[in-house]
This record gives C-alpha cells, sequence and structure tokens, in this order.
C-alpha cells in the first residue's frame, strides 16, 4: 500500500503524516452545554526501519510462554499436524494485528480492507528471538506437555526445537504467589537480597540482547497472578524510593515490580500481563527516565472481551444492565494459583472494573452514583479436570421498557492460552511498533508517546492510564483508537462511518 497524498512524506528512513485533529469543546452554562468545534494540528513521524527484536517473559515455562513460542515456531517453520479432525496448518487466529483487517477506502463503491499488519511496517512475528525466566527449570518441550494446551502431534513435532530452550533462573517470593507453586518453583536464584537479584536480571537482559544481536528487547510479565503489594509512597512512590525501597530488601517488593525495574534499567518496555499492581509510581518514573513503555494490566481474552462488548451494547442500546455474574472454572496452573484467596482478590479486581466508563457515560441509565453500583459479581473455582479450557458462565440482567427484564446467560469456553498466545504478540508487536511513532502537536517539538501505553488498552482487562486520563473500557472504542491511530500514521483517512462517497458518489 502507498498513500499518495499532500498531507505525507515518506523518505528511506521516515513516514511522515499531517493530521488536522477534529474535536468539540464542551463548555458547561447553567444547566446548558456549549460546544465549540476545533482543530489541532498533528504530525506524526514513524520511523519505518524494522528492528531485530528479542522478547522476554517471565514465566515462559507456563502454558502462556510455551504456547506462544511454540505457536510462532509453527508459523515460522510452516509446521502442519493432525488430529481426527484431519491436518492442520498453523495461523495467528486471534491476533489483532496478524488476522483483523482495516478498512483503507473504497474502490468505485468497494470497501478495501487490508491486513491490520501492512497499514505501517511492523515485525513479522516469526522473526521475534525468544528468552525468559521460569522459577521451573522444564525445557519448554516438557513444559508445553506439562501445560496440556497444544494437540499432541503438534507437540511431538515442536519438540526439537522446544528442548533445547530452557528457562533462565528465576526471583521468587513465594508470599506473593499461591503457596501451592512452590513444588515446581526449583529453578529459583538463591537468596534474599533484592538489589543482587534486580542486577541478576539486568544482567540476564543485556546478556540477552547482546549474544543475539538484538536491536531492541521488550520483557513481558506472564508468570502467575501476584497478590496486590501494599503500595505505600514511601516505598513506591518515586524511582529513588522504590531503588532504595529494593537496595534494603522491603517485603512489599514484588518479583514483578524487579523485572519491571530491570527492564527499564536496562533500557525496556514492560508489559504486566496479569491483574496486579506491579506498575507502581516508581517504575514509571523509572520507565520515563529510560525513555520507554510500561503497559498492563492482565490480558483481555475471553470473558472479559465478551463482557465489555455486550455491555457496551445494551448501554449503547438504552438498555439498562443492573446485575453481572460471572462463574469461571478452570483447571490449568493459573486456575491453582488463583485458589488462593490473595491472588484471586488480584483477578477479581481487575475483572469488576472493566465496565465502568461503560455504565459512567449513561447518565440517562445510571444518573446518581448508587445505580452505578450494580450486582457485579465474580466467582473462580479451580477444577483440574477442565484443564486449559475455562468455562465462564456469566448472567446478565437488564432492565428494558415498562420494568421488563432482558436476561443473557452466557456460555463461553474460553480456551485460555489459545487465546492469550496470540494477543501477547499483538502487546508486543506494538508496543514495539510505538516505539518508532513521535508526534509533534501544533508544530511543538517531536515527542513520544505517553510513558505508560495505553493505547493497547484494547488487549488489557484493567488497562492502565497516564494519570489525569480516563480509561476506556469499551471493546469498539478500544478498536478504533488502535485502527484509527495506525491509519492517521500512514496518512490514511479516517473512517466516520457515513459512507457518503457510497451514497453520493
Ligand atoms: P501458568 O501458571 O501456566 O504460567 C505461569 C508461569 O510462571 C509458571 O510456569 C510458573 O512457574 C512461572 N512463575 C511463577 N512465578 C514466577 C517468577 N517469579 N518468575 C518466573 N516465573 C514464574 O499461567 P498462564 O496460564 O500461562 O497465565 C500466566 C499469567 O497470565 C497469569 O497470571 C494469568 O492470570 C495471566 N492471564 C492469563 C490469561 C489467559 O487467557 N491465559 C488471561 C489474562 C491473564
Amino acid at each position: 500500500m502507498k498513500v499518495q497524498s499532500t498531507t505525507t512524506q515518506q523518505d528511506d528512513h521516515f513516514l511522515i503524516s499531517n493530521y488536522d485533529y477534529k474535536s468539540t469543546n464542551i463548555e458547561k452554562n447553567g444547566d446548558k452545554y456549549i460546544a465549540k468545534p476545533q482543530i489541532t494540528n498533528f504530525k506524526f513521524k514513524t520511523d519505518t526501519r524494522i528492528p531485530k527484536l528479542g522478547v522476554m517473559l517471565v514465566g515462559w515455562g507456563g502454558n502462556n510462554g510455551t504456547t506462544l513460542t511454540g505457536g510462532i515456531l509453527a508459523n515460522k517453520f510452516n509446521i502442519t499436524w493432525n488430529s481426527k479432525r484431519g491436518t492442520h496448518q498453523p495461523n495467528f487466529y486471534g491476533s489483532l494485528t496478524q488476522s483483523s483487517v482495516i478498512k483503507i477506502g473504497t474502490c468505485n463503491t468497494e470497501e478495501v480492507f487490508v491486513p491490520f499488519k501492512d497499514v505501517l511496517p511492523m515485525v513479522n512475528p516469526c522473526d521475534i528471538v525468544f528468552g525468559g525466566w521460569d522459577i521451573s527449570s522444564m525445557n519448554l518441550a516438557d513444559a508445553m506437555n506439562r501445560a496440556q494446551v497444544v494437540e499432541y502431534d503438534l507437540q511431538q513435532k515442536l519438540r526439537p526445537y522446544l528442548e533445547k530452550l530452557v528457562p533462565l533462573p528465576s526471583i521468587y517470593y513465594p508470599d506473593f504467589i499461591a503457596a501451592n507453586q512452590g513444588d515446581r518453583a526449583d529453578n529459583v536464584i538463591p537468596g534474599n537480597n533484592k538489589l543482587e537479584h534486580l542486577n541478576i536480571i539486568r544482567k540476564n537482559i543485556a546478556d540477552f540482547k547482546q549474544q543475539n544481536n538484538l536491536d531492541k528487547v521488550i520483557l513481558l510479565w506472564t508468570a502467575n497472578t501476584e497478590r496486590f503489594c501494599v503500595e505505600d509512597p514511601n516505598i513506591h512512590g518515586t524511582a529513588e524510593k522504590l531503588l532504595k525501597s529494593i537496595e534494603s530488601s522491603h517485603p512489599e517488593i514484588s518479583a514483578s515490580t524487579i523485572f519491571a525495574c530491570a527492564a527499564c534499567l536496562e533500557g525496556c518496555s514492560f508489559i504486566n500481563g496479569s491483574p496486579q499492581n506491579t506498575i507502581v509510581p516508581g517504575v514509571i518514573e523509572l520507565a520515563e527516565k529510560a525513555g520507554v513503555f510500561v503497559a498492563g494490566d492482565d490480558f483481555k481474552t475471553g470473558q472479559t472481551k465478551f463482557k465489555t462488548c455486550l455491555v457496551e451494547y445494551l448501554v449503547g442500546a438504552g438498555i439498562k444492565p443492573k446485575a453481572i455474574i460471572s462463574y469461571n472454572h478452570l483447571g490449568n496452573n493459573d486456575g491453582k494459583n488463583l485458589s488462593q484467596e490473595s491472588c484471586f482478590k488480584s483477578k477479581e479486581r481487575s475483572k469488576k472494573t472493566c465496565v465502568d466508563d461503560i455504565l459512567e457515560s449513561n447518565k440517562v441509565l445510571y444518573p446518581t452514583e448508587e445505580e452505578l453500583n450494580i450486582d457485579h459479581t465474580i466467582v473462580i473455582k479451580y477444577c483440574p479436570e477442565t484443564g486449559d479450557s475455562k468455562k465462564a458462565m456469566d448472567e446478565y440482567i437488564a432492565e428494558i421498557f415498562l420494568g421488563g427484564r432482558q436476561t443473557f446467560a452466557v456460555y463461553n469456553v474460553c480456551e485460555d492460552s489459545l487465546l492469550a498466545a496470540p494477543l501477547i504478540m499483538d502487546l508486543l508487536l506494538l508496543c514495539e511498533l510505538f516505539e518508532r511513532i513521535q508526534f509533534q502537536k501544533d508544530a511543538s517539538e517531536y515527542q513520544r508517546f505517553d510513558t505508560v501505553l495505553s493505547w493497547l488498552s484494547y488487549l488489557m482487562k484493567a488497562p492502565k492510564s497516564e494519570s489525569g486520563i480516563t480509561t476506556i473500557n469499551s471493546l469498539s472504542r478500544q478498536r478504533a483508537m488502535l485502527e484509527n491511530l495506525v491509519k492517521v500514521c500512514a496518512g490514511l483517512t479516517i473512517d466516520d462511518n457515513l459512507r457518503l462517497e457510497v451514497r453520493y458518489g
């Protein structure tokens, strides 16, 4: 695709697009709103050179880590496999960047769509070099077998590639994850000195980058859900205080926060795929100083994706959700870890907040704070027999016309890691892309996006935003935000769906 326009310029290294952003400023005058449309000029500059990307996963030997690594290798080497349903080809279904499309315009009256990944130059997932840590020493072939996610025939075909991959020893603070994880912790960096731990992880990152001749590395936490750390401004509030607390091995410094600090100090962006409060203010300050991004929290895969879609549909239709009751049972190691109350609480929190802004936006349905307080209940039970095929059963009760009720009972089988792996890939590819984009507002200096990368909210259950920026949970708004950003950077027109060119030529 090539954009021919007076508002875009391209040379060997950069694609620059000029964009007049139209927004509406609202002033309140008593009980009236005064709307004042305005236009702000932005310039987006994308570095089109694709780097050699390395990714280090924390929890590499888990269900997500093994499924992602094996799935990418299957695609890279075009490995086919057989099941009772026949021969299967590898694909990237479930990946926004690889398997979804974006409308770029109209050819006569036909709408033209291209793959998301083709709008701006992006890293090919098959070129990513993977590494990482796990508290379990199992090589990735055996770990994939333990995970019981991937079909047996594909596991066998991947074995020669995966058995060579062994996670680095990791830091293990048993107080932060469930006690039942202790039996797999045979690959642990010894000692209790958190500063030494930080330095070892930093060295691991630097070695990985150098040994694989990488241009950049991104770290992603896909290890067990930790309990929330007891956040305290004196411990976590600034970069300096955080580093001091690490130096004194403070008990409220979690393993995930050590990894986040190590990433920032090594100049790598960090993504938190679990719900806990890893990205404390001190981490954000470290990331800011290093010029890297942080993003979180908790992958938005099955049930929550559906929830933010359905609630958006109801509220958008003027129907009033009054209760959401969500039951989950799952039998993988994630479920085993979540069976401990402290870890479940982290998950409950991120699952519960996911519709708040959608409800809050509609003051017709929810005129008071009290009415916003709908019954939203989350139950998670560990049931080993279900393995990675998590069952999500949700009941949505909504109030309709004249006091009537509309009830949805939804049964959703989320093959957890098969949904999560392509999503993790998207997080990595998009984070890498955003590291190559700069913008200029009204002819000011070029700057990078905010340190907390809320552009990735489509992929996060409890999206973290820059302070002062409200969180958007609506799935369609989150997707539109990402789609529009890449279109704007490429110099394409944003689609307002009026389709006037089709209707009136
Ligand atoms: P998993 O239990 O199979 O894998 C986690 C891995 O992390 C294990 O191999 C474990 O040994 C390792 N680990 C634990 N503590 C560690 C540490 N300190 N350092 C290094 N490794 C450590 O879980 P999973 O199914 O792969 O999920 C991973 C995480 O992603 C969980 O927190 C889960 O809640 C989150 N998540 C998963 C999904 C999904 O759909 N799969 C969705 C949202 C969030």
